[in-house]
């Protein structure tokens, strides 16, 4: 008997003494594992989760947060051979390994970055502007979002046992939220590996990520208001999680992401000479082998013009001919085997049942040529291609999950469109198409029913990741049948763990609480001009009063001489009367903001490194020659950059005029020298 796989739980490794199910090799039925969570504590794993691992996350800002996750991507990269060893076992191919376990690594990666340069160095994000709600401004409003003091459970589908995983943990833990990964049985012992590599190296606090092998069905008893679970599976799973009574009464968060019968359009307007017409087939042959067709954003209907749906079938039917069925570790081999005999089983009833209204065209769910395999032993199947009759009812039903796709036909985009949406709504849609209108229609009306929409054409093919490929900076999930949910989607998906608050509060005590200094909170000007303060001397506040200077009618011609801006509103004085909004000649925007530079700066070297840009820039009231402006600074932000000896600081400037109506407002943002002078060596 093989080993049985272990979860861990409250921070140690637990293996069941239950005799568990076996976990069979897809490609040689081999056993690999056995598998059963009986006598783990559930509810232990929720308290250590929220007691101890949340408390853990919460206590490091966002952008610790992300460079735990940078490290925890190099670590796993530095050595792939036992996970792709292992993955192979799964059924996938080198190619599908990629997609699984690079594609998780990568997913890593990209929170980590997006976590350094999108989010605040602190532990709450501001959401949007302070908001004046009274007239005197002692009265604000921000909204912000906090970490939830809960715990995010995660199941997983069998099809990506690495990748299902780092998708929903990097989010979640930049989000400060512990995890309990569940992952799909048949796949659990590739999780397990990664997870136990992930526990080795130390490098995420103890407590955020804890792994449960086997059975979840109690796992949702223990949970409550702030608790998530996010769902990957079948639509009948999703059923049992939605029915549950803390989901319902007690406030549980429910994300899912179950089937899809996802749909790629080929335009009215491609011909057989166009690029597009090759696209289009070579997509769909690669959705429908990749992974053996076990992915939730396959294509499973591919909708084609009627004039076309012979050349469609028949270029399709060539490349599946060449595609190579077999033992996923042999290179020549380009579709491993499905998960399991099962899942094998459920694919051949889904095909059957298509049947029902399209003729198989391609491939014998009974039969397939095999490179190095036992067509009894491993969970092989040929792909199949079928072709739909007029008014087809099952394609937009039923979901089989393997390598099968149904080519349906359109006469009008409208009806492409229409067919499309049949699928009650699905994770991504393509279109392939060069045609502008065609492409601004269908996906338009694609939009309500999808979470993602590819249009691929010649321009975009070279660099197109591909129809079923999510991307950690697109937002995953869709309407409808395919669950509802949303996963990914760069800092979107951080946020959705969240809970956003708004805050009132006098501008005071919401600079305390948000970090951010607010409109109308005090500020401190001292003789030591700001610039001459390190990064670790500025404080939110800090501000600079500058004199005053008049803008010149010289000022302003010299202004547009040297820069070549001569707009009329700047040199010629009958022209700028005539203008509405001027009634004569003004200075120049730019001109005011330069000035305003001149008038704040400290001009000697010192800890102030550079100028990086401004944020926000508003003119408000135009500045006429004789008007006398000054600028009022404010250290706004303070963002300490990880691994730099300097950092980013916002400053609010506002640019008034003598009668005090601000002329100019923007966000000065500046890197400053964490010390000043410089610590030598
Ligand atoms: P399931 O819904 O059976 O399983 C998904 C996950 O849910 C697994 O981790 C499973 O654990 C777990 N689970 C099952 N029952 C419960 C429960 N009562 N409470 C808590 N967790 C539970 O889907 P499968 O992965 O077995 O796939 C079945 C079908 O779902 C596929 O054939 C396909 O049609 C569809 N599917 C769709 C996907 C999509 O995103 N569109 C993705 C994957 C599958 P365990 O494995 O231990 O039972």
């Amino acid at each position: 008997m093989t080993a049985m796989l272990e979860s861990y739980a409250a921070g140690r490794w637990f293996r069941s003494e239950a005799e568990g199910e076996p976990l069979l090799d897809a490609a040689t039925g081999e056993e690999v594992a056995r598998i059963s969570a009986a006598g783990l504590d559930l509810a232990g794993m929720v308290d250590h989760a929220r007691d101890v691992g949340g408390p853990a996350i919460r206590d490091l800002t966002f952008h610790e947060r992300a460079q735990l996750l940078k490290e925890l991507a190099a670590h796993l990269s530095a050595d792939k051979d036992e996970i792709y060893a292992l993955s192979a076992r799964t059924g996938a191919t080198r190619r599908d390994s990629l997609v699984d376990v690079d594609g998780g690594f990568g997913t890593l990666f990209s929170y980590a970055s997006k976590g350094r340069r999108e989010l605040p160095a602190d532990t709450v994000v501001l959401d949007g502007p302070t908001e004046p709600l009274g007239r005197a401004g002692t009265f604000v409003g921000q909204h912000l979002y906090v970490s939830r003091p809960g715990v995010a459970v995660q199941i997983n589908a069998f099809n990506f046992p690495v990748w299902g995983m780092l998708e929903k943990l990097a989010p979640a833990f930049l989000a400060g939220m512990p995890s309990i990964v569940k992952p799909a049985s048949q796949t659990a012992y590739l999780t397990e590996l990664v997870v136990r590599r992930i526990v080795e190296s130390g490098i995420l606090p103890e407590g955020s990520l804890q792994l449960l092998c086997g059975s979840a069905t109690t796992l949702l008893d223990h949970l409550g208001p702030m608790d998530s679970v996010a769902f990957t599976g079948s639509a009948h799973t999703a059923g049992i999680l939605r029915d549950h009574p803390n989901v319902l009464h007690a406030g549980v968060r429910l994300g899912v992401e179950a089937d899809s019968l996802n749909c790629s359009i080929l335009g009215p307007d491609v011909t057989p000479d166009d690029p597009e017409l090759e696209l289009f087939v070579k997509a769909l042959v690669a959705e429908m082998t990749v992974k053996a067709g076990q992915k939730c954003t396959a294509i499973r209907r591919a909708i084609v013009p009627e004039s076309l749906v012979d050349t469609v079938v028949g270029l399709t039917a060539e490349r599946l001919a060449r595609v190579v069925v077999g033992d996923p570790r042999n290179p020549d081999v380009r579709m491993g085997a499905l998960a399991s005999l099962a899942q094998r089983d459920e694919v051949r009833k889904a095909v059957e049942a298509l049947r029902a209204s399209a003729d198989l065209v391609v491939g014998d769910p009974d039969h397939v040529e095999l490179v190095d395999a036992d067509a009894e032993r491993g969970a092989f199947l040929a792909p199949l291609l079928l072709r739909a009759h007029a008014g087809a009812v099952e394609p937009h039903e039923v979901e089989p999950f393997g390598p099968v796709s149904t080519v349906l036909t359109y006469a009008t985009l409208e009806e492409a469109v229409a067919l499309a949406a049949r699928g009650s709504g699905s994770l991504v849609g393509s279109v392939v198409t060069h045609d502008p209108e065609v492409a601004r229609r269908v996906v338009l009306g694609l939009a309500p029913w999808h979470g993602r929409i590819l249009v691929l054409d010649r321009d975009d093919a070279g660099e197109s990741t591909g129809h079923g490929s999510p991307l950690p900076v697109l937002v995953h999930g869709g309407p409808g049948r395919a669950g509802g949910g949303e996963e990914l989607g760069g800092i979107r998906g951080v946020l959705r763990h969240m809970q956003r608050t708004a805050i009132q509060a006098s501008p005071d005590l919401m600079t305390a609480i948000t970090g951010r200094w607010t409109t109308g909170a005090r500020r401190r000007v001292e003789a030591v001009h700001p610039f001459r303060k390190s990064l670790a001397e500025l404080r939110i506040g800090d501000s600079i009063e500058s004199p005053s200077r008049t803008v010149t009618l010289e000022d302003i011609a010299h202004f547009a001489d040297f820069t070549g801006d001569t707009f009329y509103a700047h040199t010629d004085e009958e022209a700028a009367r005539a203008n509405p909004l001027f009634g004569g000649i003004v200075a120049h925007g730019y001109l005011v903001v330069s000035l305003a530079a001149g008038l704040f700066v400290e001009p000697n070297p010192g800890p102030v490194l550079a100028n990086f840009g401004v944020d926000s820039l508003r003119f408000l009231t135009p500045v006429k020659a004789g008007d006398a402006i000054s600028v009022r600074l404010t250290v706004k932000q303070i963002t300490p950059r990880t691994n730099a000896d300097y950092g980013e600081v916002r400053w609010d400037a506002v640019v008034s005029n003598a009668a005090g109506d601000p002329v100019a407002t923007y966000d000065v943002l500046t890197l400053v020298a964490k010390r000043w002078p410089p610590v030598e060596g």
